[in-house]
């Protein structure tokens, strides 16, 4: 019975929708409806694995004035735009009074991301503004709305109405404005920048100087001190013992001493405490009123990630402010842009945990002008031997087209629609990256073979042609990158951090993308000039163990297509010893042996004219 795809259960599209974060951000999601608030955390796994893992909580029941897909949307923009939860929390300890900045940096890094996902969801912006003119609605007397983070939150909800007079309110009104489309750091950046009207309100306040609860909270940290300030080691012995021996006003004194010092070196070093701090959880809110908000942000946690030097110190001049702003948008846009292009790839390809998309240094590449004329040709002498034989045929042709027209036009996105399975050729190009590709301009002939390939295909509907470039480092991880068209095959280059052979992962990687494709008959060419290697964890994997390991890829991906031709350039001087093992992988029929680049050019466009030929009936 066929599938009514139009009717998807809530449940449905909460999983598609996160499905399609989890495949740009190369990390596993799990929802969970729990009661309580709304959070999403990076989980830390036991087992070393190399995909991330985040946890959503949706609020169940809802929280009032929240939709739960609205909430989720919410929580997967703080994956999809890298909230830096986790470090910031641990920053702010140092600025003391943590828990009264973290609560205006969590009110500005919800206006960043939400700036983010609206940009061009037209949808979304619609549904984000309905929800936050919701929460506006709640905000009423009973709230303190001189405190910083209800001033931004008035603004951020739309009850500027309620704000006006607030002391400083153009600054609030200029942070919600200045935080918008930044980079990950942008709400940090801004905070830096209206850094001093908070401390101004601080003393306000508490009539103290800022810096005495500070140096409370600095005191109070469980950390390593001796690791951060080494110099600083008899100092700590000598407080040690007066603690001993229950001195505890010459210890307090001594502390608040040292305390001092401590600053003054991290002023001019931050990273000191930076890297080796521990992480201290934040303290739940101390006051009745929680601030409005679509997520818990205490309950959330990101990844370790080191915050830019800059960013740091509070000591800023208003022209350094400046320039931390304006650089924080720029990053910004260029963020948006790479998620965009993260979304947007395609596809509903889970990548295996062994494999990271890499993007590559870009190179011109350069067409073979030459080839392209001979391949035109063949095309045109195949279409016309075609013609005499496909015009009683051409009627199921056209139908197809329809139905897959249709089909296409009706999905909403990729992601919602079934396989697709057409007629046609699928061709994916493999090639090899590893270090030893540099030597006689190998990595640059192919890089001209495949840019050449694409031109020549450019017009014929039915040949779908991609590629994929990889090479692998010492822990088993494979760095791929997908050719999509002429403008990727630029990045047919070398990457030095992934110099390695992983022959197993170019296999099973470049089958996945044939299962992908359309084409009803399909072929991969793989071009290595390396024998396969193996790594994991620093090591080489045992020669027999790793030749299994290959051979397994090899069956799977034979699965997909029975069509794969290995092209392994061999240098004389290891002739035998290479050419006996490959075959003993791939099965002799299946390796062609060349001396260099230029013949593997030759031999694959042979290869390729010869399927063509072979499946022109699919073609036009
Ligand atoms: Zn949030």
């Amino acid at each position: 019975m066929a599938r009514d795809k139009t009717v998807l259960s809530e449940k449905e599209l909460f999983e598609k929708t996160a499905d399609m974060i989890e495949f740009a951000m190369d990390a596993k999601i799990e929802i969970q409806y729990g009661k309580g608030e709304n959070w999403v955390r990076l989980e830390k796994d036991k087992e070393e694995t190399i995909t991330k893992k985040f946890l959503i909580n949706i609020a169940t029941p809802a929280v009032k004035g929240i939709g739960q897909y609205t909430a989720l949307l919410h929580e997967l923009a703080h994956i999809l735009y890298e909230s830096p939860f986790t470090p910031i929390q641990k920053l702010l300890k140092e600025w003391g009074h943590a828990d009264f900045y973290f609560d205006i940096y969590n009110v500005l890094e919800d206006a960043r991301i939400e700036s983010h996902l609206t940009q061009n969801y037209i949808a979304y912006k619609k549904r984000f503004e309905k929800t936050l003119r919701d929460l506006g609605k709640k905000i009423d007397e009973s709230i303190d709305l001189e405190k910083p983070a209800n001033t931004l939150l008035s603004i951020r909800f739309m009850r500027e109405d309620l704000v006006k007079d607030v002391k400083h309110y153009q600054v609030f009104r200029k942070a919600i404005e200045d935080v918008k489309r930044t980079d990950k750091f942008g709400a940090l950046r801004v905070l830096l920048s209206i850094k001093k009207y908070l401390d101004e309100y601080i003393k306000d306040e508490s009539g103290d100087e800022p810096n005495s609860q500070e140096n409370e909270e600095w005191k109070n940290e469980e950390w390593n001190r001796t690791k951060v300030f080494p110099e600083l080691a008899e100092q700590y012995d000598a407080i040690d013992e007066l603690r001993k021996v229950g001195n505890t006003r010459e210890w307090c004194k001594k502390f608040e001493e040292v305390i001092e010092v401590e600053k003054e070196i991290v002023k001019l070093e931050p990273w000191r405490s930076q890297n080796y701090k521990k992480t201290v959880e934040a303290k739940p809110f101390k006051e009745e009123q929680k601030p409005l908000s679509i997520d818990n942000a205490e309950k959330s946690k990101s990844e370790e990630c080191l915050i830019p030097l800059e960013l740091t110190k509070t000591d800023l001049s208003d022209a350094q402010i400046d320039a931390l702003l304006e650089d924080g948008k720029i990053k910004g846009a260029r963020e948006f842009q790479q998620v965009c292009e993260k979304l947007h790839r395609g596809g509903t390809l889970n990548i295996p945990k062994n494999i990271r998309m890499l993007q590559r240094e870009k190179q011109k590449s350069t067409i073979n002008q030459k080839i392209v004329k001979d391949l035109t040709k063949f095309f045109k002498r195949l279409k016309m031997q075609k013609k005499t034989i496909i015009c009683d045929t051409g009627y199921d042709i056209d139908l197809e087209e329809y139905i897959k027209n249709f089909v296409k036009g009706t999905e909403l996105n990729k992601i919602f629609s079934e396989d697709v399975k057409d007629v046609g050729v699928s061709m994916v190009l493999s090639i090899d990256a590893s270090s030893s590709m540099r030597r006689y301009d190998r990595i640059d002939i192919a890089r001209e073979l495949t840019a050449t390939i694409f031109e020549s295909v450019k017009g014929v509907s039915k040949i779908e042609m991609r590629g994929n470039v990889w090479g692998g480092n010492e822990y088993g991880i494979a760095g791929i990158t997908e050719i999509k068209n002429q403008k990727d095959t630029e990045m047919v280059t070398v990457d030095d951090e992934y110099r390695t052979t992983p022959t197993h992962s170019a296999l099973e990687y470049s089958g996945r993308m044939l299962k992908e494709m359309k084409g009803g008959k399909k072929l991969l060419i793989v071009i290595t000039d390396g024998y396969p290697n193996g790594f994991s964890k620093g090591k080489r994997i045992q020669t027999e163990h790793y030749e299994k390991v290959c051979k397994k890829a090899l069956q799977k991906t034979l699965r997909i297509t029975p069509h794969i031709v290995i092209i392994q350039i061999v240098q004389k001087y290891l002739q035998g010893w290479v050419e006996e093992k490959s075959e003993r992988i791939f099965g002799a029929e299946r390796v062609i042996f060349v001396d260099g680049m230029e013949s593997a050019t030759q031999q694959s466009i042979n290869l390729f004219k010869n399927f063509l030929k072979k499946n022109s009936k699919n073609l036009f």
